[in-house]
């Protein structure tokens, strides 16, 4: 004889399920909330005009708002970059970007005419110079350093820098435009301290907090 099955299994796994997945949405919606560690803006910096290690159409950018005056940003470049390179740009999946800040007044101003340039010669040595004038910043921080001689000292211990040329290019400003446009940014996105790190339009609000960096372009990964 058919009977209707009156077993209450079958409510018993739809009520189990339903349970399963509003527990699901709740710590997936927290996550997201709690994940997102900065402030997001309307839209990422543009950096067609920056120098840029990593893949050109990466589906994340880092940026680096800095000043070689600055200890912090030295700091930053030694403690945070390695790891952020060797987990996301090589991989093809960050690209970094540095925009010059200049809050150290005609120092932060020189060194950021000398990078331009060094970039306008050869893109291809930008990040040693780069790398190589934080690696001259003096333990005594209210020391004056950054100078038009130290800049093309710097560029003599690198091939493929014409550094007489560097010398004529920081004393005549010939990048001074880029230097101004760098200037731009920082006021358009508000940037306060250096170094300041942006994940695509996210502001990150601490930028030493390695793994608040990584959450932030996991998102941005799986959002792609
Ligand atoms: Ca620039």
């Amino acid at each position: 004889m058919a009977k209707r099955n009156k077993s209450p299994m079958p409510i018993i796994m739809i009520i189990t399920l339903v349970v399963i997945g509003l527990v699901t949405a709740i710590v997936i919606i927290s996550n997201s909330q709690t994940t997102r560690s900065g402030t997001a803006y309307d839209e990422q910096p543009p950096i067609e005009a920056q120098p840029t290690i990593g893949e050109e159409d990466a589906a994340v950018q880092v940026v680096e708002f800095g000043d070689y005056k600055c200890p912090s940003c030295k700091q930053w470049g030694d403690q945070v970059y390695p790891q952020l390179i060797s987990d996301y740009v090589e991989s093809g999946d960050v690209n970094f970007s540095f925009i010059n800040v200049l809050f150290h007044g005609q120092e932060s101003y020189i060194a950021s005419l000398a990078s331009e340039a060094v970039y306008s010669q050869n893109p291809d040595v930008y990040w040693d110079f780069h790398k190589e004038i934080f690696n001259q910043q003096p333990t005594d921080h209210n020391a004056t350093w950054v100078t038009v001689d130290k800049m093309v000292e710097i560029a003599s211990g690198i091939d493929g820098i014409d550094a007489e040329q560097l010398r004529t290019d920081i004393e005549d400003e010939i990048h001074a435009d880029q230097v101004n446009q760098d200037n731009q940014l920082v006021q358009d996105y508000g940037v306060e301290l250096t170094p300041s790190i942006m994940v695509n339009d996210v502001m990150v609000e601490d930028p030493f907090d390695y793994e608040a960096i990584s959450e932030l372009i996991e998102e941005e990964l799986e959002g792609n």
